[in-house]
């Protein structure tokens, strides 16, 4: 089984926020320069995802984003790369991190009371400490991850 691995350029903060929520690991960061993304691509194995032309060119470790909106950017990715889901929901959407899973008890008081009473499951990150639980939020992402193929978790 291929696992790709992404590192995004600055331009496509929502495209790696995408990519995480579909289970990929993919480092994004909101100032980064070319050489850096280079050697993070090298170095760690990973896809630079880009809309730089000049930087495409410059190595064949760079994937080309053309089209403008996410939908579409996936759609052309998923296609291009033969991508398939593998592990939906398991990785902060926020910094990438493998997420874990938590006991209700745990984290009572950081979830809202409302959330309290319905909900059962959670995960948390173990890098920026965000609680995650399959509230209204969760069915638009369930929406794409089928969209994109990844059935249900
Ligand atoms: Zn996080």
């Amino acid at each position: 089984v291929e696992s790709w691995r992404f590192v995004a350029d600055v331009h496509l903060a929502r495209l790696a926020k995408y990519l995480r929520l579909f289970g990929f690991d993919t480092l994004y960061f909101s100032s980064i320069g070319d050489e850096e993304l280079i050697h993070i691509a090298t170095t760690q194995g990973r896809t630079i995802l880009t809309k730089d032309r000049d930087l495409a060119r410059q190595t064949p470790q760079a994937y080309l984003v053309q089209p403008k909106g996410l939908e579409a950017q996936l759609e052309r990715l998923f296609a291009d790369l033969q991508l398939r889901i593998q592990r939906p929901f398991s990785r902060c959407m926020v910094d990438n991190t493998l997420l874990e899973p938590i006991a209700k008890e745990a984290i009572l008081e950081r979830i809202p009371p409302k959330v309290r009473e319905w909900c059962e499951t959670f995960w948390y990150c173990p890098g920026c400490q965000r609680i995650y639980w399959r509230g209204s939020h969760w069915e638009r992402m369930q929406l794409m991850v089928e969209r994109f193929g990844g059935g249900t978790p």
